[in-house]
């Protein structure tokens, strides 16, 4: 899972911006202006039957400061 979900810069963030895209997802913020420090990301490739399947999660990131369910506040804008 993304540490990013649970974290207090979701909302601002260059990079949870750049892994927004990569899901193809609508961004929190158009302009983020926060730049982590050393945000590790892993990319896990799933072969289902019709298509394959990416998954990006950030899974370490030296910025990351705890907000327990952050995402939720902003994914129902
Ligand atoms: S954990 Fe790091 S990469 Fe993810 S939102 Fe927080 S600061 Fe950004």
């Amino acid at each position: 899972m993304c540490i990013c979900l649970n974290c207090k810069y979701i909302n601002v963030c260059k990079h949870y911006n750049f892994v927004e895209k990569n899901h193809n997802e609508l961004n929190i913020t158009k302009t983020p202006a926060f730049f982590p420090y050393y945000s590790i990301t892993t990319i896990n490739f799933f072969n289902e039957p019709k298509e394959l399947e990416i998954e990006w999660d950030v899974v370490e990131c030296l910025s990351f400061k705890e907000k327990p369910g952050n995402w939720v506040f902003f994914s129902f804008k």
